[in-house]
């Protein structure tokens, strides 16, 4: 009798430690670049448009009567950060009804998992970037090396190129640019204020991250052409304000020095656009030849 008891506990403690140790999936975040855990304090970029994000994370708030838009989260720590410049700003953490991500890196999705627990929110993410958002990364090209860099997500909605996310009187259009991920993406949309109405660009800029030669990337077979499609279409973008995934590229600290006043136009910025866009066709061109002659 006591024998058969021993047992069953036995196997139940062995049971338990399996069980916890698949669902507690570990998570090991790359090294952390400084300036993506650094506080900066949160503003308001134009109309119901507000910066929350760190000294080099973009994230995004956008406020409306039926709650709030939250775009990127920064790393798994930067979560913390984010609720508190969004409290900050006198907003509530809670009203968060959607979570937009543009990529699937731990330095913008790592603090989703944990967001959308905290606050209820529905993750939509580009349909491209699904499998690696619940795979915590694991799947990704590049950054699958690392193996779990961030807490999986399984998004609540899909998109696809030109897909609208609808909330209160805001309507954000998705634009599909892969190339960074396969799912990377860009979104569109009209803020005003009680002067002028901004149509805002919170691009995704299509860095180039991995080593190999493009034709040695075989699980991403379409990289070289979707970059190549990315930095066609990006050309092609109307709007006045330009935001981006890292404060880095479109120069943050210098458009908005921390405690400056409101001022949407200073983030008007086509010619900023231009030059961050030819770099990175250049550098996109020089890729191309180094692969060739390889
Ligand atoms: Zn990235």
């Amino acid at each position: 009798m006591h024998r058969n008891l021993f047992k069953i506990a036995f196997s139940f403690i062995i049971t338990t430690f399996f069980i916890t140790s698949i669902i507690a999936q570990e998570v090991h975040e790359p090294k952390i670049d400084s300036d993506w855990v650094k506080p900066y304090p949160p503003f308001r970029i134009a109309g119901n448009l507000y910066y929350v994000g760190t000294y080099d994370l973009g994230c995004y708030l956008i406020t409306t009567k039926k709650g709030n838009i939250l775009i990127n989260t920064g790393t798994a720590v930067s979560a913390t950060l984010i609720k508190n410049s969004i409290e900050q700003l006198g907003f509530n953490f809670k009203d968060i009804k959607i979570l937009l991500v543009m990529h699937a890196h731990f330095d913008h999705a790592g603090g989703v998992a944990d967001i959308k627990e905290q606050t209820g929110a529905k993750v939509i993410a580009d349909a491209a970037d699904a499998d690696v958002l619940e795979a915590g990364g694991k799947t990704d090209y590049e950054m699958g090396k690392y193996g779990v860099s961030f807490k999986p997500v399984k998004p609540d909605r899909l998109l696809y190129d030109g897909d609208i996310v609808k909330l209160g009187n805001m309507q954000i259009t998705m634009l599909h640019h892969p190339g960074h991920t396969k799912g990377s993406c860009s979104y569109l949309f009209t803020v005003k204020d009680s002067s002028r109405v901004y149509r805002v660009l919170i691009a995704n800029m299509p860095s180039i991250i991995t080593d190999k030669k493009f034709a040695d990337v075989t699980v991403y077979p379409t990289i070289r052409q979707d970059y190549a499609y990315t930095l066609n279409a990006m050309k092609n973008i109307q709007f006045d304000i330009w935001l981006a995934a890292h404060a880095s590229q479109f120069n943050l600290q210098q458009k908005h020095p921390s405690g400056s006043a409101y001022n949407p136009s200073a983030f008007i910025d086509q010619k900023g656009y231009d030059e961050e866009l030819n770099e990175l066709q250049k550098k996109y061109d020089d890729k191309l030849k180094k692969d060739a002659e390889q």
